[in-house]
This record gives structure tokens, sequence and C-alpha cells, in this order.
């Protein structure tokens, strides 16, 4: 089973981080946050580090993180682009400007593909993976509905947008985010046809999904150019346990098409002995992959509890 790491830290502090130890644990490949306003100044230093990878044999992917503020929304990633484009943030429910990029503002989908294309051009990968790409959604809050949302949905729907979170809103909503997947994903593999998508939808707690726009698995599946879909486990952040992960692995894959690549992205708890069971039930159970976002930090000298997760990784890779 392949096992990958989610990789975090500044762009400063890239060069702490011991490739060498991730490497002779069996690493298969880091997951690296590219924070929208680093890349602006580092992207040299992303680049050293992602070259270095390779040299370890490490495979990299580039997580864009910010970027209007529609990627890795858990991460805080600032976005100068939102700030000095305010006019291309969502609107929500209450006709108020959200801190996210409308998904349908031409200027913002412009640079959007602009700086992919530089990133993909700039920094060394083996593939992206986009990060929880959404709308606004909180509390029955939702976005978007500036007037290029509104213009998009009643040529569709021939009628107007409605205020409620209607099921055809939903839909349309879903249809916008797997476009956009299908524009991101064009947009890096112009500059390398070998680059891979991936995607990653918003961890859904067990009571249902939540109406992000990127709730609808199959529909990211099938879009064009995408070349598998990253899940969450636990499901949200009130779980702290593994515990489930193989059921959840077992109905995504009976779920989703049988020929969509499927990795799971699980959510480390501080204990290993856990950590350990859970990858060997999904090693027996035919996982081809996982993504472990550790909360530990993977420069410098190593904690005692980063090094057990690295040590369980050898065991059982
Ligand atoms: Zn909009």
């Amino acid at each position: 089973m392949r096992i990958g790491l989610v990789v975090s830290q500044p762009a400063d502090r890239l060069d702490a981080v011991p490739l060498h130890q991730l490497a002779d644990a069996g690493v298969w490949a880091v997951f690296l946050r590219c924070f929208e306003d680093e890349v602006r100044w580092r992207a040299p230093a992303i680049d050293a580090f992602a070259r270095a990878a390779v040299s370890k044999g490490l495979r990299v992917f580039l997580v864009p993180a910010g970027y209007g503020g529609l990627f890795s929304p858990e991460q805080h990633a600032g976005s100068l682009f939102l700030q000095a484009h305010p006019h291309t943030r969502q609107v929500d429910t209450r006709g108020r400007r959200v801190p996210k990029a409308c998904p349908n503002h031409p200027a913002y989908l412009e640079w959007l593909m602009s700086a992919l294309r530089s990133l993909a051009w700039l920094v060394d990968a083996d593939g992206f993976l986009w990060e929880e790409p959404s709308f606004y959604y909180l509390r029955g809050v939702w976005g978007c509905r500036c007037h290029y949302c509104q213009e998009l949905y009643a040529g569709r729907q021939q009628g107007p947008l409605p205020v409620e979170l209607t099921q055809s809103v939903a839909v349309f909503r879903q249809q916008v985010v797997a476009e956009l997947v299908a524009t991101v994903s064009a947009a890096v593999k112009s500059v390398d046809a070998k680059l891979a998508s991936l995607v990653m939808p918003t961890p859904a707690p067990q009571t249902g999904a939540v109406p992000t726009g990127n709730e609808n698995w199959r529909l990211l599946a099938s879009t064009q150019g995408l070349d598998g879909l990253v899940l969450t486990w636990p499901p949200g952040p009130g779980s702290a346990s593994l515990t489930g992960v193989v059921p959840f692995h077992d109905s995504a894959r009976a779920w989703l098409p049988p020929k969509t690549p499927v990795l799971l992205r699980l959510v480390c708890p501080t204990n290993v002995t856990e950590l350990e069971i859970t990858l060997r039930q999904l090693a027996q159970a035919r996982a081809p992959g996982v993504v472990l976002d550790i909360p530990h930090s993977l420069a410098g000298q190593l904690s005692p509890s980063a090094r057990a997760v690295l040590q369980v990784v050898q065991s059982v890779s």
C-alpha cells in the first residue's frame, strides 16, 4: 500500500524537512501545500524542495492553498488576489461578499488559470491535488448569488436563482465545481500532460454531506481530466478516531465508478497504535493508498511522535 504524507511547512522551513528519513521509512509521496502568497515570493524554495524529494525517490503532489480562498479552506491561507480584487468574491444569501472567490467570475478564472500554469511551470511535480474546491456554505447561508451565477443559472434552468438551497441549486453548484476541476486540470496539463489531477472533497460528517458543491463524488469522478479522488477519514472535526475507515472505503468503492482511483486521507490521531492497526486493516482490504495528515511538525529534529509515525509507515509499507 502506498503511503503519502501531507507537508504543510512554510516555504522557508521546507529545507528543514528530513526527506531522507521519509524516504528511508518508505513514504511514497509528499503532498505539499503551496500557499498562494508564498508561491509569489518563494517559488524557488518550493521547487528546490520538490527536486530534493524526487532525488530521494519520493513522488511530489502540489496542493494549492488559498488561490482566491477557493482551495484548502481549513488552512486559512491568505489570498493577495482576493484582497486586491474584492469584487470577485462570492455573494451569500444575505447579500454579503464572503472571503472566497466565485468560480464563475471571469476575472478570477483568468487569473487562477494563469497562476496555476505558473505553479506547474515553476515547480517540478508529479501532479496536483485540489483540496476542497467549494462554494461558500455556513449554517444554511450559501453562495454564490453574484450576477454571473444568477445569469448562468437562469440560462441553464430557465428560471431565476432561488434564495433557498433547492435540489436544483445544489445540482447547479455541483456542476460548476466539476467544471472548475476540469478547467484547473486542463490548465496544469497544458504545461505538462503527465501531471496527475486529484480532487479532495470536503469531509462529510456522517449526518450527511455538506453542500459545498463538491459533495457529488460520482460527478467529480467522471470529470474530464481528473485522475482520482482523495477521500478524508474521519469525516468531521467531531470524530477523533479512525474506527470505521474500512467500511467507509468499501462503501465509497461501491458508490464510485469501478475504475476510479481512490486514495484515503487519514487525519491522524495522536495514538500511533491506532494508526498502525488502521493501516494494516486497509492494506488487508487492498486499499491502494493513503495520505497521512499528521499533527506533528515535519521540519527539523522530528519529535518522538513524528518518528513513531514514520516507524509505523516503515512497518506497513
Ligand atoms: Zn458567483
